[in-house]
């Protein structure tokens, strides 16, 4: 199957093919179809499978192929849980609209509000945005959405995990009750389903094979080790393996910038990227870790979410996380668009059941190994550390990326859990 097969516009096929894609992905060639088609669409679909080109194409071509008005109002909003997300989203926009006589912006919390608003009111017609700042900027009449033909609801499942359920009711009352909506979801729990019967009306639902699993793609090792070995073992594989861009996750944010900090001591380049870290440091080590002049981004969970690195060889998740299904986004990071990747984890006693759980979902056993002079502690409790919030706190109010309610927050952090995790 081709891009032109799908019946997208010629500029978009010449964007398409500046940007290198020869072939739709197989989530591409699901969605693409309905979406111009005018229908509603819910899709199971991960970040790196292409997803955003799955919606950002077929939106472009329709809204290219309406007549436009002098006054140009907002006609397609694509709403994201973090910041990354929306800037990333919205460089696909820009890209694939390079040949198109469309505009579009990118709004979320944490920067300068005058230069956004600016932007809106000369006229765009893709909005991309988070939650808070959106409301924000309505509630204070800098935008509108009551023109909105198309709404994209991307990844709603992080979306929920956030706590932002009000804010996109709130949204939802914002717009026209006609128009095509688009839902994109990691996964399906009872809370997606709900909220999808909320949004959209009769969607075609669309989901990619298991084959193209991230989880199968990768090569993943458990390095069980005592706990206060973990730094020297991972500087030690960073080092005997001479790699030279490693995406570490720690569970907090103190434990990204101390962790970093001793990277840096011991010659590594690093950068730590979270929820505390302003918009401008988070782009610049994003930047210098994609252009090779940083070698390790440590992340947390939320921060990660989002990130465009294609090609990442490895992902080392320097504790593991407490939310099995954030084992699976993290190491959907390695393994892009095809490549195969290399994820670790160093496993100290105390996260036995973490691990466990994780098998669990993944439904393998991870093969273990031990590195001699950094052995696991035999007297060690498996107990886990004392109870954290999922995230590590990372998904307080600060760093929500829009600084919104976080009423629904707990009762939306429970997802189930599922034997058959078709992350694709
Ligand atoms: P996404 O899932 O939208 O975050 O996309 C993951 C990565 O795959 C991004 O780096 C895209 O640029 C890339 N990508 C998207 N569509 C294709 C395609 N059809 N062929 C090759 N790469 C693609």
């Amino acid at each position: 199957m081709s891009f032109k097969s799908l019946g997208l516009s010629e500029a978009l096929l010449k964007a398409i093919s500046k940007k290198g894609y020869t072939t739709p992905s197989p989530i591409q060639q699901k969605a693409i179809p309905p979406v111009l088609e005018g229908v509603d669409v819910l899709a199971s679909a991960q970040t790196g499978t292409g997803k955003t080109a799955g919606f950002t194409l077929p939106l472009l071509h329709i809204l290219s192929e309406n007549p436009k008005e002098k006054f140009r109002p907002i006609r397609a909003l694509i709403l994201t849980p973090t910041r990354e997300l929306a800037a990333q989203v919205y460089a696909n926009v820009k890209e694939y609209s390079e040949f198109l006589n469309i505009r579009s912006a990118v709004i979320f919390g944490g920067v300068n509000q005058k230069p956004q608003a600016a932007t809106i009111k000369q006229g765009v017609d893709v909005l991309v945005a988070t939650p808070g700042r959106l409301l924000d900027l309505e509630s204070q009449g800098l935008l509108s959405l009551k023109r909105i033909e198309i709404f994209v609801l991307d990844e709603a499942d992080r979306m929920l995990d956030m706590g932002f359920l009000r804010d996109i009711e709130r949204v939802i009352k914002m717009m026209p009750s006609k128009r095509q909506n688009l839902m994109f979801s990691a996964t399906f729990s009872k809370d997606i389903k709900k909220l999808a019967h909320g949004i959209l009306n009769h969607p075609v639902q669309v989901e990619v094979t298991p084959e193209n699993s991230t989880v199968d793609a990768i090569t993943q090792k458990v390095y069980r080790v005592a706990k206060g070995l973990k730094t020297g073992l991972i500087i030690k594989l960073i080092s005997d393996g001479n790699w030279k861009q490693v995406l570490v996750f720690t569970r907090t944010k103190h434990g990204a910038n101390k962790l970093c900090e001793k990277m840096i001591k011991a010659d590594i380049t690093a950068a730590a990227i979270h929820g505390n870290k302003s918009q401008g440091a988070r782009t610049k080590a994003l930047a210098g870790f994609k252009s090779g002049r940083i070698r390790v981004l440590v992340a947390t969970d939320i921060a990660a979410r989002g990130l465009d690195i294609p090609l990442l060889p490895h992902v080392i998740n320097f504790e593991l996380p407490n939310i099995s299904e954030d084992y699976v986004h993290r190491i959907g990071r390695t393994g892009r668009a095809g490549a195969s990747g290399e994820a670790i984890s160093l496993v100290s006693a105390d996260e036995t059941t973490y691990l466990r759980d994780i098998q669990k979902l993944i439904e393998m056993k991870i093969p273990v190994e031990i590195v001699e002079g950094f052995e696991p502690d035999p007297n060690a409790s498996t107990a886990p550390e004392k109870k954290q919030q999922r995230g590590g706190g990372n998904r307080s109010r600060n760093n929500s990326n829009s600084g919104t309610s976080n009423k629904n927050r707990n009762s939306n952090s429970r997802r189930p859990k599922r034997s058959n995790d078709r992350r694709n």
